[in-house]
C-alpha cells in the first residue's frame, strides 16, 4: 500500500529516527539500515509531507538529498510512506 506499492511485497526490517535537528544522524542511520539488509529506505510521511498536521520537517529537502547521495542509485529512497 501507499508508497511501498511500487516496490512490490515489502517487509519492514527496522525503524530509526533522524537523531534530532537538523537530521544529524539521518544519513548514517539510513546507511545502517542498508548494511543490515534494507533494500529501500522510506522517510516517514511527517518529514516531507507534514502529515498529519501540515508541518513538514524544515530540513527535509537537505536530509533526503544527503541520504540519496550516500545510498546511491541502487537503493530507492521514498519521501513518504502513505
Ligand atoms: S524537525 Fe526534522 S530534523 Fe528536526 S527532529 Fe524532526 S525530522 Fe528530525
Amino acid at each position: 500500500k501507499g508508497a511501498f506499492e511500487e516496490l512490490g511485497p515489502c517487509e519492514v526490517i527496522g525503524f530509526v529516527s533522524c537523531g534530532g535537528c537538523p537530521g544529524k544522524r539521518a544519513v548514517a542511520r539510513a546507511r545502517m539500515l542498508v548494511d543490515r539488509g534494507a533494500e529501500a529506505v522510506a522517510l516517514a510521511s511527517c518529514i516531507c509531507k507534514g502529515n498529519p498536521i501540515s508541518f513538514p520537517c524544515p530540513h527535509h529537502e537537505t536530509m533526503i538529498a544527503a541520504i540519496r547521495k550516500k545510498l546511491g542509485d541502487g537503493v530507492p529512497v521514498l519521501d513518504h510512506t502513505h
